[in-house]
């Protein structure tokens, strides 16, 4: 019999077709649930079950319909957005999975502060305000600089630095206006209007992606983010891994993210975490219960225990296809990171407008070490910077042999990259 893997996602795009990838070579079957629009029959033509992420019980209830049809085997979730319902749905078929309110917590940043606290991790002092609140309440106690932010936002929409009181005010203003929007509130997530302000972090900040099995924390690659992350607003641009730390240092970090998992109770499943460090304290900022986003998860490469050949390409395995096996029961402790350095840098939007297009696309890919240059933004399409909104333009991928490589070979060749975009007119005016 085939087994069966349920995929909650939000997107379509290069993830879920490296999942495809995945599973049709491991003969296995993928079943989707996603929330995507309903209306049109079938577009993606695979067979989705229907589901929305705030209508917990109704959607809960349309997959075990099916899973009584088609028995599953393992539950993965891509994106914030489907984690809870993936817990509820594993805890509910008797699947490994993460707790449903640990999975609730580590998307929710005051609850994930809280948690963290009561385990005596590092925390930054935190208060919470809701959006279009009188600032007066708090802030007396607010010690500069500070972070304004949307609890339940991801990928730094909304967050912000201030440096005093006459910023922290027309911060809250500007992410009070950000989440009234109606693409916002239509995620009814009941804490769409819950801010938080706290304590800035000194210091660099790293990513972490790992693996948990049955509780026991394995780490799959560390990411230093080179260049610094200061704010006002924190746009994520380079990721580069292997770590530059010393193995004491990274080992500090894995540690600290072996314990704030388990502070949230988070058990069984892949998780993407992000902290800050000025040295010895690992400041946790959040520990997310799905992989690495989107396109970004083809920097890393796995070997799968066949013989670490470092000249060699073929036979690399895509981080999908290791998350498959695991999430199907699988051991994959002998699938390792391959042994090449590898950069990725997610092409900021350099100012609001509309896109018209990209020149030297071909020059950036000729750039030694280069392997790919993806650009995502669509022709015409309204790029908004953080910290509103934050997407990509695109990305672009290297591997060298050594980081210092991949770091330079990613940034020449966006440098060799011109990006057309035009002022948007926001409002049309009658002559
Ligand atoms: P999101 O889930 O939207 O990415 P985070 O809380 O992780 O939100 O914040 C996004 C980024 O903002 C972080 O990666 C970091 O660069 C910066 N940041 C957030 N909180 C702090 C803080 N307290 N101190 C310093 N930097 C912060």
């Amino acid at each position: 019999m085939r087994r069966r893997l349920l995929l909650l996602s939000t997107t379509t795009g290069y993830q879920l077709r490296s999942f495809g990838d995945a599973a049709t070579e491991l003969g296995i079957e993928l079943v989707f649930a996603t929330d995507r629009c309903h209306s049109l029959f079938d577009p993606w033509r695979d067979s989705a079950v229907p589901v929305r992420f705030h209508e917990e019980r109704e959607s809960i209830d349309a997959v075990l319909r099916v899973a009584r049809q088609r028995p599953l085997d393992g539950v993965l979730a891509v994106g914030d957005r489907p984690v809870v319902l993936a817990a509820q749905i594993a805890a509910a078929l008797g699947l490994p999975g993460n707790p449903p309110d640990s999975a609730r917590a580590s998307a929710h940043k005051r609850l994930t502060r809280e948690r963290l606290a009561r385990a005596g991790l590092p925390v930054p002092w935190h208060t919470p305000i809701k959006a279009g609140e009188d600032p007066a309440r708090i802030a007396a106690n607010v010690v500069y600089p500070a972070v304004v932010k949307p609890v339940g936002l991801s990928g730094s929409r909304g967050v912000i630095r201030v440096n005093d009181r006459r910023e922290l005010v027309s911060a809250l203003q500007r992410v009070s206006t950000l989440v009234t929007r109606t693409e916002i509130r239509g995620q009814r997530t009941g804490s769409e209007q819950d801010l938080l302000i706290e304590g800035f972090i000194e210091g660099r900040e790293y990513a972490i992606e790992g693996l948990l099995t049955r509780g026991r924390f394995r780490p799959l690659a560390l990411f230093d983010k080179p260049d610094p992350l200061d704010g006002p607003f924190f746009e994520e641009t380079l990721y580069v891994t292997p770590s530059a730390l010393p193995a004491g240092a990274q080992q500090h970090i894995f540690k600290a993210v072996e314990r704030a998992a388990a502070a949230l109770g988070l058990w069984h499943g892949p998780i993407h975490a992000e902290c800050r460090t000025n040295g010895d304290d690992v400041f946790v900022l959040e520990v997310a219960a799905r992989p690495i986003g989107g396109l970004c998860s083809k920097v890393l490469r796995f070997d799968d225990g066949g013989g670490a050949d470092s000249e060699r390409t073929e036979g690399r395995r895509s981080l999908e296809y290791l998350l498959v096996r695991h999430a199907l029961g699988e051991d994959v402790s002998n699938m390792a990171r391959e042994s090449s350095a590898a950069a990725v840098m997610m092409i900021p939007i350099p100012r609001r407008g509309i896109y018209r297009r990209v020149d030297g696309e071909h020059d950036a890919g000729a750039v030694r070490y280069v392997e790919d240059v993806r650009i995502t933004a669509k022709r015409d399409q309204l790029l908004e910077p953080l910290p509103e909104a934050g997407s990509y333009l695109g990305f672009i991928f290297a591997r060298a042999p050594r980081r210092e490589d991949a770091d330079a070979a990613v940034r020449e060749a966006h440098a060799r990259l011109t990006f057309i975009v035009d002022p948007a007119i926001d409002v049309m005016v009658n002559p």
